[in-house]
């Protein structure tokens, strides 16, 4: 039994089962035992494996993307360019390398992370320790300037509830447990009707809500209608919400999400729907690309190719490989989407059609 695991089995002895969303929150952020607390996460030598760790070619790509939005927005001097959910700081780092060109873009910036974990403040802090970084709790910090932003991987970890379909309605799925080991019970039922969208699901069927996200999805689209700018969300997930996506990754290979609490990196499925229809209300939002997709409209391929003139053995290799995984089907390519929140009537960031 990990330490969390023991807070979190005497949280439930003594006020009963909690609801999925309330267990994420404790597994990647508890003060102490959070996974985001207190591990390595990212990284081979870690759990899981993100696009910029992968290769330099995703934030580069990205990066252009958005500098080319904010050329198109007239280089808007100060602005934010802006990252939730940064992890090792590898897809900043890629990003300004890429951008270092485009004239005033860096000098008319402010540079802005927003994180939860303070440890992986720390590291970003190392990895971004040539430029001038700013901190914020949450979006509502940023200065009214227009805001250029980009999260990858940052949705699928924000909290999510389960609720399934059963003969009484729609009963939503908790943690309980037996003895020292935790179980997913079922709670009180819901009016079958709750779920508008829903409404056709057999019994048995899961869907999972992040209101979370769709608070986060809303307040980026008000910034950036209200002062402009350009938002690229990638993570994986699909349009709609469907059956149990909550996973457990542990050195690279799935577990129970019920064990190791704290030791594993702990996510679910992102609904695009849900982030579109909450920002559609105050901007601009593409349609959905997959990663594949929107990487080879970004030129991936000429770029992997001129990286690859200069290298030899096991670095083309690799580079082959790794260009493979970021946009190949079977990897990551159809598995994670893209959209972009732009102010209604501005041009969509390179790579992304209405
Ligand atoms: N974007 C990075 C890392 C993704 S991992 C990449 O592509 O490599 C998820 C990141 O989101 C971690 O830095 C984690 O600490 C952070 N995070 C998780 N929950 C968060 C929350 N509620 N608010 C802000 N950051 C959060």
């Amino acid at each position: 039994m990990t330490p969390l695991t023991s807070v979190i089995v005497d949280q439930i002895t003594r006020f009963g089962p909690m609801p999925v969303s309330e267990y994420m929150t404790l597994c990647l952020l508890h003060p102490e035992h959070g996974y985001y607390t207190n591990r390595q996460a990212l990284g081979a030598k870690g759990d899981f494996t993100t696009a910029p760790e992968i290769s330099q070619m995703f934030g580069e790509l990205l990066g252009l993307s958005l500098a080319q939005a904010w050329l198109d927005q007239g280089s808007p001097s100060p602005f934010v360019l802006a990252e939730i959910g940064p992890g090792n700081g590898t897809l900043m780092t890629d990003i300004l390398r890429a951008t270092k060109s485009v004239s005033n873009f860096h000098t008319s910036m402010t540079l802005t992370l927003v994180e939860a974990s303070p440890a992986m403040q720390a590291r970003q802090k190392t990895t971004l320790d040539k430029y001038d970084v700013e901190w914020a709790d949450d979006l509502t910090a940023l200065p009214d300037h227009p805001l250029f932003l980009i999260a990858n991987e940052f949705f699928d970890c924000l909290p999510i509830k389960q609720f399934r379909r059963t003969d009484e309605g729609w009963q939503e799925q908790m943690v309980g447990c037996e003895g020292s080991s935790l179980n997913f019970v079922l709670g009180k039922a819901t009016d079958p009707n709750a779920f508008q969208q829903a409404l056709e699901r057999p019994i048995g069927s899961m869907i999972e809500i992040s209101s979370a996200s769709a608070a986060i999805s809303g307040a980026i689209a008000q910034h950036i209608g209200a002062f402009g700018g350009a938002a690229i969300i990638v993570d994986y997930g699909d349009w709609i919400s469907d059956g149990d996506s909550l996973q457990a990754l542990k050195s690279h290979s799935k577990i129970d999400p019920l064990t190791l609490c704290g030791q594993a990196d702990l996510t679910a499925h992102v609904c695009f729907q849900d982030l579109s229809q909450a920002a559609s209300h105050f901007a601009q939002v593409s349609a959905m690309a997959s990663q594949g997709e929107l990487l080879e409209r970004l030129g991936i391929t000429a770029r992997a190719q001129a990286l690859a003139s200069s290298m030899q053995g096991e670095t083309l290799e690799n580079h082959i490989l790794a260009h493979n995984r970021l946009t190949h089907p079977e990897q990551m390519g159809t598995l994670f989407k893209a959209i972009s929140i732009t102010p209604n009537n501005a041009n969509l960031p390179a790579g992304f059609n209405l």
